[in-house]
């Protein structure tokens, strides 16, 4: 009997990124809260982050979407009546929407990114999940 296909890559992306779930497993949440996720998949025992830097991806990426949209606000407001005193606060609100709207997906997408370099897979497995490969590293060999 042969093993189930692996999922690919898009069906991985989109267990993360549409269902906010495990992109090891595609079941387990990645979010205990608003912002809290879990360390380690609650289904596959997969860790999702495994050094402090981790984060340093997903904080660019919602910084930049932040900057983003306040500077498309601010274009806006200028192109319209022009920027006048007081049009700072719009920014700022502008900015924080723009980072937090799009936080559990940056976040999300970097996990997947992370799985598809290698790097989420189970305590000791070292690239192994339930008998599938975690992106591009390659499995132990068990004793
Ligand atoms: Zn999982």
């Amino acid at each position: 009997m042969s093993e189930p296909a692996e999922p690919s890559s898009l069906q991985r992306l989109w267990w993360a990124l549409g269902k906010l779930r495990c992109p090891a497993c595609g079941e387990g949440k990645l979010y205990t809260g608003w912002f809290d996720m879990h360390e380690t998949c609650p289904s596959c025992g997969a860790r999702f982050f495994r050094w402090e830097g981790s984060w340093t991806g997903p904080t660019v990426m919602g910084y930049t979407s932040g900057a983003l949209v306040a500077a498309a606000v601010g274009v806006g407001i200028h192109s319209a009546r022009g920027l006048q005193d007081g049009d700072q606060w719009a920014l700022i609100a502008a900015a924080i929407v723009g980072a937090l709207v799009p936080f559990h997906r940056t976040k999300a997408a970097w996990v997947w990114t992370l799985h598809r370099t290698g790097w989420v897979f189970r305590d000791g497995d070292h690239g192994t999940i339930k008998g599938r490969s975690s992106g591009s590293a390659p499995p132990l060999k068990r004793a």
